[in-house]
């Protein structure tokens, strides 16, 4: 089944949700599977508490029942720049690249820039100077 944003369903994570290929939605004109951005769990410290897969609607975590483990079964699902899970995790088993790598793809393809345009026709008054619409990729 195709939903608005054009992702198809493509099969169901191990509680039967639905899940989808987001994968396929460009993000601000890149191609998703182009941007190295997911989360990895250490499983040294992971405490199957399940927070992650539970409570995430991207499908980007899964449970692996014969192993009773969450594993990372959609990377490509995951939003670029979100660290949510990580925050959310009890035990800081997830971790993501530096932040460094996110701020230097926004900066190389214009992304602030590309969302203002985006933006600007819902804005009754621009108190933003365009010029300054770029991002520094230095933290
Ligand atoms: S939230 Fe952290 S501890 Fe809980 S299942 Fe996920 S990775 Fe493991």
């Amino acid at each position: 089944m195709s939903t608005p944003n054009g992702s198809h369903v493509i099969g169901k994570d191990a509680l039967g949700r639905g899940v989808r290929d987001l994968s396929l939605i460009p993000w601000l004109g890149m191609d998703r599977k182009d941007i190295e951005w997911y989360p990895s769990i250490d499983y040294d410290k992971c405490a199957t508490c399940g927070i992650c897969f539970i409570t995430f609607g991207r499908r980007v975590f899964d449970f692996e029942k014969q192993a009773g483990k969450v594993y990372v079964a959609n990377p490509y699902n995951c939003m670029v720049a979100c660290q949510t899970c990580a925050n959310l995790c009890p035990t800081g088993a997830i971790s993501f690249p530096e932040t460094s790598y996110i701020k230097t793809l926004v900066a190389r393809n214009k992304v602030v820039k590309k969302a203002f345009e985006i933006i600007k026709p819902l804005l009754s008054h621009n108190n933003l100077d365009e010029s300054e619409v770029e991002t520094n990729p230095e933290p």
